[in-house]
């Protein structure tokens, strides 16, 4: 029995399914997940000692890799001064204007604890502002656990073929529309059905939740039109996209200006932050400024503040990380290319930047069916063959791989050695 095993059985005991979050547990790809107990740069290294190459980096934060120095001290340092104050701080203003600074159409900025918190808190002021109740979002996006959302959710709901979530009443979820991604014409549609009763539309502007899907040419923009037209608020849910793809995140590199943008992952450098901003006019409608109720005991707090700002301060002055990530995970694109090939099962490779997920299917991926209809069988075999060679992917063929700026072109053909490996089998 290894450690892991160990672990996961006693955890199992005092923690529901022996997880804090559901896709941890592995059940999805079948096995024991793997207790973690430190990471560096590339590598993660398990209970029982084993190296893996991660290319989950903590599901985006650790762009920069694990324990990433800077980060580490700046942390170490800021928490002699007190953990928390409930009070607010000359850093939080350094960390709203460093935000604004880097991202398009975002004026003013509230941070909070999750990426979850971020899209509730978008959503509810989307509504206050315009004082409708409706909202379309898109089948496979995942927004966070908040219950207006957890309605064809992406991956974790996914993964576990969960499709309607006890505990979620009718009434929060009869005001959620949705329409497959990439698909336009539903939109309008949907927007016609429900003239003036639309508060937003909230998309991932790449969709990372079904594994990565890269919005067709016209997608974005068309969605853009249609709230301009209507009055509608349009939500870019960034968690995973902001500060990743660009500086900007998505609105910068695929050029859509969003009303409201919200943030996760990255932002916080690994620590516990998520933030949502946009519009001054938008804005000021939270309170206290605005009407419009949203707090938080621990928002900006001081050690989640120092590590994030360090995090996107070192981002925002080292543009060429972007080039590098972008070139790396080219790199991985090409090679996967080239060793899935020589297995005998048709794939999809989805990539835009530092995100990238492989789908065993024989059509293009461009939307939550198309992503379920691909041989989701062989990807927990393929995850298992490569996790077995000490490669680290998301445990489920619904989640986008994250690529680090620690890992190296050596650590990529080690990879991709394994990857030729396991399908060769
Ligand atoms: C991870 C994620 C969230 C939720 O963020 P948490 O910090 O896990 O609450 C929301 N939206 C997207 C696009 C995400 O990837």
């Amino acid at each position: 029995m290894t450690k892991s095993q160990e672990l996961f059985a006693r955890a199992q005991k005092t923690i529901p399914g022996g997880v804090n979050s559901p896709v941890r547990a592995f059940k999805s790809v079948g096995g024991t997940p793997l207790f973690m107990e430190r990471a560096k740069g590339a590598y993660m290294y398990d209970a029982d000692g084993r190296r893996y190459i991660d290319y989950i980096n903590s599901w985006g934060p650790m762009i920069l890799g694990h324990a990433y120095e800077p980060v580490v001290k700046a942390i170490q340092e800021k928490s002699l001064g007190s953990t928390s104050f409930g009070a607010p701080t000359e850093l939080e203003i350094e960390m709203a204007e460093l935000i604004v600074s880097m991202a398009p159409n975002v004026d003013m900025v509230r941070m909070v604890s999750s990426g979850t918190e971020a899209c509730m808190s978008a959503l509810r002021l989307a509504r206050g502002f315009t004082g409708r109740n409706k909202f379309i979002k898109f089948e496979g996006c995942y927004h966070g656990h908040a219950d207006a959302f957890l309605v064809k959710a992406g991956s974790g709901v996914a993964t576990f073929n969960i499709q309607t979530i006890p505990g979620v009443t009718a009434g929060v979820s009869v005001d959620t529309l949705t329409a497959p991604y990439n698909d336009i014409d539903a939109v309008e549609k949907l927007v016609a059905e429900n003239a003036g009763q639309l508060a937003a539309i909230i998309v991932e502007p790449v969709a990372g939740n079904m594994g990565c899907i890269i919005p067709a040419p016209g997608f974005l923009e068309g969605l853009r039109a249609i709230c301009e037209k209507e009055g509608i608020v349009l939500i870019f849910d960034e968690v995973m996209t902001g500060f990743r793809l660009a500086p900007g995140g998505a609105q910068q590199r695929l050029g859509v200006n969003a009303d409201l943008v919200t943030y996760g992952k990255v932002i916080g450098g690994g620590m516990p932050v998520g933030a949502f901003g946009g519009k001054r006019e938008i804005m000021q409608h939270i309170s206290p400024s605005g009407n419009v109720y949203q707090a938080g005991t621990l928002s900006g707090n001081p050690i989640a503040m120092i590590a994030g700002y360090t995090m996107l301060r070192t981002l925002n002055d080292n543009p060429v990380i972007y080039k590098e990530l972008d070139e790396k995970t080219e790199y991985l694109h090409k090679g996967l290319d080239k060793a899935l090939s020589k297995g005998n099962l048709p794939f999809v490779i989805n990539q835009l930047g530092s995100m990238i997920s492989v789908h065993f299917s024989d059509k293009p991926v461009i939307d939550f069916s198309s992503a379920a209809s691909a041989n989701n069988t062989y990807f927990n075999r393929f995850f298992h063959s490569l996790l077995d060679q000490g490669i680290y992917l998301p445990p489920s063929a619904f989640e986008t791989w994250f690529i680090s700026a620690a890992l190296t072109k050596e650590d990529i053909d080690e990879t991709l050695r394994a990857v030729e490996k396991a399908v060769l089998s």
